[in-house]
């Protein structure tokens, strides 16, 4: 946990979010500001900032967040039409919380190349 990371604080309660999904690895909430009718962001509830602090050992977490989040976009009713993930890094992706966090963001057609 770091102290002044704002995912820690909402993995550890003392933020409220809506819960879709939670196990000892990973959470699972409602984005506060939703870029689609379905975005969910699900976050290891290690501290790691950012997706290139990833290290060989963290490497299996990774893949097994990308299961877990299949499992919430299949729950979510995404997989029919489709859906899209998201990892934002560094400031031209617009990233702004440093603890890492996949989006899952669906229910509306997706324009390509993203903005
Ligand atoms: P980033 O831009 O870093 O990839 O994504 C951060 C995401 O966290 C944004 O989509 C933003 O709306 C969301 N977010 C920021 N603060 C909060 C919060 O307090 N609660 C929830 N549920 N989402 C948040
Ligand atoms: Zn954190």
């Amino acid at each position: 946990m770091s102290a002044d990371c704002l995912f820690c604080k909402i993995v550890a309660g003392t933020i409220p979010s809506t819960q879709v999904y939670s196990d000892e690895e990973f959470y699972a909430f409602r984005d506060i500001n939703p870029g689609a009718p379905t975005h969910v962001l699900i976050v290891p509830r290690a501290h790691i900032a950012n997706i290139t602090d990833v290290s060989a050992q963290d490497a299996p977490l990774v893949g097994r967040m990308f299961l877990r989040a299949n499992e919430i976009a299949e729950q979510e009713g995404l997989t029919k039409n489709g859906f899209r993930y998201v990892l934002n890094y560094g400031p031209w992706a617009g990233q702004s919380v440093f603890h890492i966090h996949l989006h899952i963001l669906g229910g509306r057609p997706m324009a390509w190349p993203p903005g």
